[in-house]
């Protein structure tokens, strides 16, 4: 069976992993760079800054148990932080904070090692032909012909691909909405005296903060916050530039911490589809039809756990299909 995956991102390559621990080829496509997804650090001359996902948690025993072979390995630590609630200054309910190391997208491509991921490949027409899906890169070249598709974009992109193939599963992706977030690393000329590692704010533009030297295996100068707008701010103010959401993000964080920074760089990323908030919860982990699947964080729950489990899910059914096609063809 010919099985294409697209994105790299924690749910593409769990279930790339799940798949080859059953002995089955997959390729994985990905339009970014390098693996990771919403997983990644920014390469930037200051060193590598964690912009998108900040922690993940471990709630189930499956995920847990691949937490203590990473953290094996030396690619997963617990951030012990102690995250306030700005300005009340409340203590953020007490968790086991993980963080990938040296920084984030450290995982994917640990996850990534040994598969065959094709970055810089955007995957940007499918289309359904008598001897498979066909998949066509953004110059209507072909990306090849296989037999099952597992889709793991964000819901609106997942959407778009699949409108025309396969119009039934492009309706649940259209129920996940997705919501923004503006996210600024902020280079300090020096550190900062607070004394707090990193916050929820309550009120404002800003609704996490946090110190990335705070992190384990992270440098501790140059001092670097990433700042993450709300979704809301992040949602009525999407066009704007780069430099003005690094200006105003950084002037509301001087407001929250009553200082003003002298500031070296402000580094800003716009995530058009951060958070998975209306997630489909599906409890199977994963949405199918005929032979094409979508999983990710908005299938299950909008966080990266969840999109672990939601593409481990997917590559479970995808194997078991293959094995009771082998089956009615034996017979
Ligand atoms: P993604 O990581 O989005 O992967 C999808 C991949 O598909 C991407 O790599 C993309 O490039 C690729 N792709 C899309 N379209 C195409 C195409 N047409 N062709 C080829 N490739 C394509 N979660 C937490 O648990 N804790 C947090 O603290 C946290 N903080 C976050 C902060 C921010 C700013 C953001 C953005 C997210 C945060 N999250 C957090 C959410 C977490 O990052 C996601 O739940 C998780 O990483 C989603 O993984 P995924 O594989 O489902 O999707
Ligand atoms: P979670 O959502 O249960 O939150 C984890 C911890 O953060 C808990 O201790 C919780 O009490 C605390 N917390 C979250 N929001 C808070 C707030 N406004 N005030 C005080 N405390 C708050 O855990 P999770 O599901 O593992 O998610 C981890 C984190 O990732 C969450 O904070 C979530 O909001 C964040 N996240 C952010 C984005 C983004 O786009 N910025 C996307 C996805 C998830």
């Amino acid at each position: 069976m010919r099985i294409a995956i697209i994105g790299a991102g924690i749910a593409g390559l769990s279930a790339g992993r799940a798949l080859q621990a059953a002995g089955i080829d997959s390729v994985v496509f990905d339009k970014g760079r390098g693996p990771g997804g919403r997983m990644v650090s920014k390469r930037t001359e200051y060193g590598a800054i964690d912009l998108g996902a900040q922690y993940f948690t471990a709630r189930d025993g499956e995920f847990r148990a691949a937490v203590d072979e990473w953290q094996s390995a030396g690619v997963v630590a617990p951030w012990p932080v102690n995250p306030l609630v700005l300005p009340e200054r409340q203590p953020a309910r007490p968790e086991t904070r993980l963080v990938a190391v040296p920084r984030m997208s450290a995982l994917a491509r640990h996850l990534a090692d040994g598969l065959d991921v094709q970055s810089g490949i955007q995957v940007s027409e499918i289309t359904r032909e008598l001897s498979g899906w066909v998949l066509s890169g953004r110059h209507g070249e072909s990306l090849g012909e296989f037999d099952a598709l597992l889709l793991t974009a964000p819901a609106p992109q997942t959407q778009s691909l699949l409108a025309e193939p396969c119009p039934r599963l492009a309706a649940r992706a259209a129920a996940s909405r997705m919501q923004p977030c503006w996210s600024v690393g902020l280079v300090l000329e020096r550190p900062l005296e607070v004394d707090f590692d990193a916050g929820f704010p309550s009120s404002g533009p800003l609704g996490w903060v946090a110190r990335s030297g705070s992190r384990p295996d992270r440098p501790h100068l140059p001092e670097i916050w990433t700042l993450h707008a709300t979704a809301a701010w992040s949602e009525a103010n999407i066009e704007w530039s780069p430099e003005a959401v690094g200006e105003y993000l950084s002037t509301a964080f001087a407001e929250l911490i009553r200082q003003t920074p002298l500031v070296t760089a402000r580094i800003a990323h716009r995530w058009r589809f951060a958070r998975a908030r209306g997630a489909l919860a599906e409890s199977v982990g994963y949405l199918e039809h005929e032979d094409v699947l979508c999983a990710g964080d908005w299938v299950t729950d909008g966080r990266v756990e969840g999109a672990w489990r939601s593409g481990r899910a997917a590559a479970r059914r995808l194997v078991n299909r293959l094995m009771e096609r082998s089956g009615q063809g034996g017979g």
